[in-house]
């Protein structure tokens, strides 16, 4: 398992504000909201980047997503939209080198990319 904060979230090892948990993923508040709503969908298994996912491993990165749009269908804000982000290495602006994907919702967010 991953020895990244994630990973330690995962084993219980420090608190987080889990919303969800599976067997293949865990999501949870993000401990600095850049949005109303700010959620990670991390899977358990470790993968650093979006570079380091496998060809076997597709599926897993289409359950985030799923997860992703069924936590907005719960929380009754599907309709009015969020938004998915995967910050992938430095350019990306990743700092947690386990792969997750970032769900922003709750406000009309800014357009653009930088
Ligand atoms: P990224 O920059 O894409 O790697 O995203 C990492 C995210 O993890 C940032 O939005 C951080 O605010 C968030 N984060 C870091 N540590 C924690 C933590 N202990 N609990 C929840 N979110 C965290």
């Amino acid at each position: 398992m991953s020895d990244t904060i994630f990973g330690k979230i995962i084993r219980r090892e420090i608190p987080a504000d889990i919303v969800y948990e599976d067997n293949e993923l865990i999501a949870f508040k993000d401990i600095s909201p850049q949005a109303p709503v700010h959620v990670l969908f991390v899977p358990k298994t470790p993968i650093a980047t979006l570079n380091d996912v496998a060809p076997a491993q597709a599926e897993l990165v289409g359950k985030l997503f799923l997860a992703a749009a069924a936590y907005a269908r719960r929380e009754g804000f599907a309709d009015d939209g969020y938004r998915c982000v995967i910050n992938c290495n430095s350019h990306g602006g990743q700092t947690v080198f386990q792969l997750h994907l970032h769900l922003l919702a709750g406000q009309a967010l800014r357009g653009g990319f930088a």
